[in-house]
């Protein structure tokens, strides 16, 4: 845990080291020159782009062969299982997709294993479940993952006893809320529909919103998995069929989380390589929205006083 904890800091140093000295770089010189104008020494030069990458301690990591950047315009639909355009994937390229987190244990173990083999995926949180462990959000988003939306409390939204607008709250309120939880981030405008149940208006609506779809091109089933070894015989089973494909995991589920460092070891000695997607620009939440996860996420207040104005020693 410990250690995982380093490892994730690690790796968000990395990433942020470059927008932490453009933002020193666009400060120092105001002040230095008002300190002393003649004297101010050159600003020290950007680090190499390459800064920024993290550098990976095991020789043997799956790691990740090629970043992709979507453009979610009109909301394109990812996941063979129900959309078929976008055939991006090449042969034994696999994207790892994350469900239903975050959770305690699970998703820090899953964070682990990720960090462990240098490698990375896209989470789809519950935004309940952010409100939650807002902190084990932040480390997935820290951490380096692509971090996107699965509903606000995962309904169903073909069940018909929601109405329209209730359809809409969910998605958007999820949204809000991982929004909330990553400290005001905002998450890519990526969304998996709960049970992969799509409500044709729902999908259109998405597309309005400019908010990506991920169905998936396999689906581990490890939630009815009865153990972590039948995760992995499942998942190899349909990878080693398709060739390549999205693969729908949650880091809620703790045979998930057991079987992860087996399956990339596996994943690694099959030929298997990792495809990062990241979005070009993030997910635009709706301030009626972050309203209404503010008010659910409001604490009861709790006095501050100091303990000596509240407690005093009358007798001993
Ligand atoms: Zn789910």
């Amino acid at each position: 845990m410990k250690k995982m904890r380093i490892a994730a800091g690690l790796i968000f140093a990395g990433a942020v080291s470059l927008c932490a000295s453009g933002l020193a770089w666009s400060q120092t010189p105001a002040a230095k020159s008002a300190a002393a104008p003649q004297a101010a020494p050159a600003p020290a030069p950007a680090p190499a782009a390459t800064a920024a990458k993290p550098t990976c301690a095991n020789p043997n990591a799956l790691g990740i062969a090629r970043v992709v950047e979507i453009d979610t315009t009109g909301g394109p639909g990812f996941g063979f299982e129900h959309f078929k355009q976008l055939d991006f994937l090449r042969d034994h390229e696999v994207v790892l997709t994350f469900d239903d987190g975050p959770w305690l244990l699970n998703t820090p173990s899953v964070l682990k294993t990720l960090a462990d083999e240098c490698t990375t995926g896209i989470f789809f949180p519950i935004g309940k479940h952010a409100t939650y462990y807002p902190e084990i959000l932040k480390e997935v988003l820290a951490a380096g993952h692509t971090v996107g939306s699965h509903t606000w409390s995962h309904a169903t939204l073909t069940n018909k006893k929601l109405t329209e607008d209730q359809r809409k709250e969910e998605i958007e309120k999820g949204f809000s809320a991982v929004k909330w939880a990553l400290g005001g981030v905002s998450p890519a405008p990526f969304f998996r529909f709960p049970a992969l149940q799509h409500p044709p208006e729902m999908v259109t609506y998405l597309g309005t919103r400019n908010i990506a779809m991920f169905s998936c091109d396999l689906d581990s089933f490890d939630f009815k998995a009865r153990n972590a070894q039948q995760v992995i015989d499942v998942t190899m089973k349909k990878l080693d069929k398709l060739g390549k494909g999205i693969i729908l995991m949650h880091d809620f589920h703790k045979h998930t989380a057991e079987a992860l460092p087996e399956l990339m070891h596996r994943l690694k000695a099959g030929g298997y390589k990792v495809v990062k997607m990241i979005p070009k620009a993030p997910v635009q939440t709706l301030p009626q929205y972050d309203d209404e996860v503010l008010k659910d996420a409001k604490l009861p207040t709790v006095s501050s006083r100091p303990v000596s104005s509240v407690v005093q020693t009358i007798s001993e």
